[in-house]
């Protein structure tokens, strides 16, 4: 298990260094090597204003090297999670952060490449499927003001059909289709997917989760392959997640609360979550996809929702399981360093607790400080799918321009 993640020596809390004391320090000092104890806690006192210019700066390089990397050749993955989506997507935020145009029109451009290599696709979801491709052309086309390209990705989009055989996961399910029909209406406008359509997929998936019979124990639950998974990617939190993004009946609202309380009540005794229900004791995984951080994600959207304060205090004891062994061997947004660091952002946004927003700049300012040597030198994983959104520096990227507006920062493809 020790071998998963880097143990994490950055103190608990650090107060940041006025922007006089730090001008003071770089002209009094020398500035320490990259790599090394001093450099990282250099960083970490710095006041926000200066490491979130130094954050924004890494992360328009980064995209850089994923446009170069990953755009004008044929699209073999077309992707959000581990292909060319991904960079579109990438290049989405970067212009919301940024303003600059290239941006928004390079991304539109990604988008349509991605276009032509999904149209036979039958995977329906918004990380791996064509509702991502149509869903994201469709709000790109909105921001660029093209209403013809906008029709045409909506139409699209209405194409894509659920049949009954689709699971109802987050990455091939239809928790994965409902977030694209969300990410949607949020930016084109109100029921440009109708709220009666969507109520319908939210009732098939409620239907599937009370058919378990967990004998009381939780209201709902979910098989994906076999397995009853817990997590973000392919479980429980993921499934939540979604859910919780609806106006439910009384009794349905109910159903998702107390199988959150039921997760909570069985979490591991080190505070992480179990991996599936077949895996109740495997205390190993503390990634987005399965443990801990993708569960807080969702149990900060339960906190706002049901305005109870049980969430709040399991989310925050979910993230000190992320602290401690959160530092994954990894950079990316799935399963690294990457996506670990929205944990704390995400309780930051619901807290206001500045020790929460430390945490998330700690996160980063290690991955800014030693990444690219851990991965140059083997000691890190830079994903299979290198320069991608979930897997590879694409992700750094995203969360370095999150840092940017801390408070405006959401998991990317998961968080509204
Ligand atoms: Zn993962």
């Amino acid at each position: 298990m020790a071998t998963r993640f880097f143990p994490n020596l950055m103190p608990n809390f650090v107060e940041e260094t006025s922007i006089l004391q730090n001008q003071h320090t770089l002209v009094h000092k020398t500035i320490p090597k990259q790599g090394t104890d001093e450099a990282l806690f250099s960083l970490i006192s710095m006041p926000y204003s200066i490491i979130s210019e130094k954050l924004k700066r890494a992360a328009l390089d980064l995209k850089e090297t994923v446009v170069v990397q990953t755009c004008g050749k044929q699209v073999e993955d077309f992707t959000l999670y581990s292909g060319t989506l991904g960079t579109a997507f990438l290049l989405f935020k970067s212009f919301l952060v940024t303003q600059n145009i290239n941006d928004l029109q390079l991304c539109c451009q990604v988008v349509e490449a991605c276009d032509a290599a999904s149209l036979h696709s039958r995977d329906v979801t918004f990380l791996c499927g064509r509702a991502g491709v149509c869903a994201l052309g469709a709000v790109v086309a909105k921001f660029l003001g093209d209403d013809k390209l906008l029709q045409y990705h909506l139409a699209q989009f209405k194409e894509i059909t659920i049949t009954s055989n689709e699971p109802d996961e987050l990455l091939y399910g239809r928790a994965g289709y409902l977030w694209a029909c969300l990410f949607i209406n949020q930016h084109v406008g109100k029921e440009t997917i109708s709220s009666a359509y969507m109520g319908s997929i939210v009732n098939e998936i409620l239907k599937n989760g009370r058919r378990f019979d967990m004998k009381g124990r939780s209201s709902l639950m979910f098989e994906w392959y076999g397995e009853r998974y817990w997590g973000a990617a392919h479980g429980l939190a993921g499934i939540m997640h979604v859910l919780l993004h609806f106006d439910l009946k009384p009794d349905e609202s109910e159903d998702v609360k107390q199988t959150l309380k039921y997760m909570i009540e069985n979490r591991l005794s080190t505070g992480n979550y179990p991996t599936s229900e077949e895996d109740r004791r495997r205390d190993a995984l503390v990634h987005w996809c399965h443990g801990a951080p993708g569960v807080i994600l969702t149990l900060v959207k339960a906190a706002e929702v049901f305005g109870d304060k049980e969430f709040t205090q399991a989310a925050i004891d979910a993230a000190e399981v992320v602290w401690n062994r959160g530092l994954l061997k990894r950079v990316g947004i799935c399963h690294g360093i990457s996506g670990n660091a929205y944990s704390f952002l995400s309780l930051y946004r619901l807290t206001g607790n500045a020790e929460h927003l430390y945490k998330a700049k700690a996160f980063s300012c290690f991955l800014l400080d030693r990444a690219h040597k851990l991965m140059s030198n083997g000691e890190m994983h830079g994903g299979d799918s290198r320069y991608s959104l979930f897997e590879g520096i694409g992700g750094m990227a995203y969360l370095f321009l999150d840092m940017v507006e801390s408070n405006n920062a959401r998991f990317p493809a998961y968080e509204f």
